[in-house]
């Protein structure tokens, strides 16, 4: 009687931390069986629900009129019917495979996270994902704009990459709507630029996304990534690690949803983003995430380097569905991959990785397809040309950005020095403005202005003063001198 599926995983295994138990391969358990309750026949009928991914063909109708078939592939929830036998086969299949689930998921999910934390100054992680498209909208729309296929879409890929300075979130947009590794490279382009030229230093980029086989886990995005990780930007080591299968939403989806939330907002504030420029200079305004567009050119100058279906299905090697981790270097054409991820070191052989494509010859490759390093080399130059005018453009945009910075610096210290004049002779006045009133009440008369003049003015004023005395005594002497003469001479 068991109460989980973990508890059946612990029941068949010898421990769950163990590879070889958990994959099914260890002699001492390998062969462990389920043990169901034996009081119901095994002919018994009985029936349940599986998740059941099949294939359905769909009709396409075009504008002419003319009908073609397309296939989708539809995951649906089933009642299924059987003997009870056949149930317990499909659990002990359905466990085998949980098994392998539940070894990868912890592990990996905590290599990627303690790489994200701990990374070196010559490192960066650059996480990506493919947002669901957004279909274009109009602030007011008739109803046939709803329901008819007029509804363009336009491609995200988002993600955000990691540097020992911080992180930067990043969304390229296209009306484009190819998600394959053609597209992945000219999504990846601009962001791969900005890097380089930003971080000079970076030789070691790891790649981390989910793994549909159609976009990210295939021989083409992998061959893309040795020819232009390598070639075009010269990075000395380059890892693609996939993170395992429902490990739930990421940082990139979370972008995603911004940037879609942000432009229903525009579309809510009465404006029309009818196709995917629109929707760029509309988000450009309002984010902060790094934007960029990519054109059918784009796309179409990633396409002339993939090789022909021949030379990539020589390139094809087994088990590509199971690994988690791709390292590749420089140094040669050789990729190594193994069944998770590990950061210790670059050559650590923990997991024992498995090499392949060692024995590729890239020159035939080169020869027999579109003339690989031609185009690589062209591109390369073409690379150090588009860096180096960007460099100097990015250094011309920085001194004029400088610059301006400088005098509106100027400007801000001359106009917080008028505000601060101003705000002070306000102040004084208000403060002189709230004291006189005080004053006056206080001696109920205005108060007299007394000027306190110099030594000099003082002397000169007790001088003067002393003279007109003097002056004053003579005229008086003079008087009563007079005065007694005149009475002297009457007598
Ligand atoms: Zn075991
Ligand atoms: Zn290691």
């Amino acid at each position: 009687m068991t109460g989980s599926v973990d508890d059946c995983v612990k029941h068949i295994t010898c421990s769950v931390d163990h590879k070889l138990c958990m994959y099914r391969q260890c002699i001492s358990c390998c062969s462990k069986q389920m043990a169901f309750a034996e009081d119901v026949a095994e002919d018994t009928d009985v029936c349940w629900w599986a998740w059941v991914n099949k294939s359905e063909q769909r009709v396409r109708r075009q504008a002419d009129g003319t009908e073609t078939e397309f296939t989708v592939r539809i995951t649906s929830k089933v009642k299924q019917m059987g003997s009870l036998a056949s149930l317990k086969e499909q659990f002990t299949q359905e466990i085998k495979q949980y098994c392998i689930h539940k070894y990868n998921i912890i592990p990996q999910h905590t290599e990627l996270k303690n790489l994200r934390a701990n990374l070196k100054s010559n490192e960066c992680v650059i996480l990506v994902d493919f947002s669901e498209n957004y279909s274009t909208k109009y602030s007011t729309e008739i109803q046939s704009v709803h329901f008819g296929a007029s509804r363009s879409q336009v491609t995200l890929h988002t993600g955000v990459y990691y540097t020992s300075c911080g992180k930067e979130s990043f969304c390229t947009i296209s009306s484009n709507l190819r998600h394959d590794p053609a597209a992945i490279w000219a999504h990846m382009r601009p962001i791969l630029t900005k890097i380089k030229y930003k971080y000079p230093d970076i030789t070691v980029v790891h790649f981390i996304s989910d793994s549909p086989s159609s976009q990210y886990r295939c021989v083409k995005n992998l061959y893309l990534m040795k020819t232009l990780m390598h070639q075009e930007y010269g990075f000395q080591h380059v890892t693609w690690n996939y993170t395992e299968a429902g490990h739930g939403k990421g940082p990139a989806d979370g972008i995603g949803g911004v940037l879609k939330r942000t432009a229903d907002e525009v579309v809510n504030a009465g404006n029309d983003i009818p196709d995917a420029a629109t929707l760029y200079h509309s988000l450009q305004k309002k984010t902060c995430v790094d934007l960029y567009m990519v054109t059918d050119a784009d796309i179409a100058n990633i396409d002339a380097i993939i090789p022909t279906a021949k030379t990539l299905n020589a390139l094809k090697f087994p088990g590509i569905m199971q690994v988690h981790q791709i390292r590749s270097t420089a140094r040669d054409f050789s990729l190594q991959h193994r069944i998770l991820s590990c950061f210790c070191s670059d050559l650590c052989d923990f997991f024992q990785p498995k090499v392949v494509w060692a024995n590729v010859n890239v020159s035939k490759i080169n020869d027999s397809d579109k003339s690989v390093s031609d185009v690589s080399d062209t591109r390369q130059v073409a690379f150090i040309a588009t860096t180096k005018k960007g460099a100097a453009k990015c250094r011309k945009n920085e001194k004029v950005k400088g610059r301006a910075q400088k005098s509106s610096n100027v400007a801000r210290k001359v106009k917080s020095r008028k505000a601060k004049c101003r705000s002070d002779r306000q102040s004084k006045q208000k403060s002189s403005d709230r004291r006189r009133p005080l004053l006056a009440e206080r001696h109920d008369v205005e108060p007299k202005m007394t000027i306190r003049k110099p030594v000099w003015w003082q002397k000169r004023q007790q001088l003067m003063s002393g003279l007109q005395c003097l002056f004053i005594m003579i005229i008086q002497k003079f008087y009563l001198i007079a005065l007694i003469y005149h009475k002297m001479t009457r007598l």
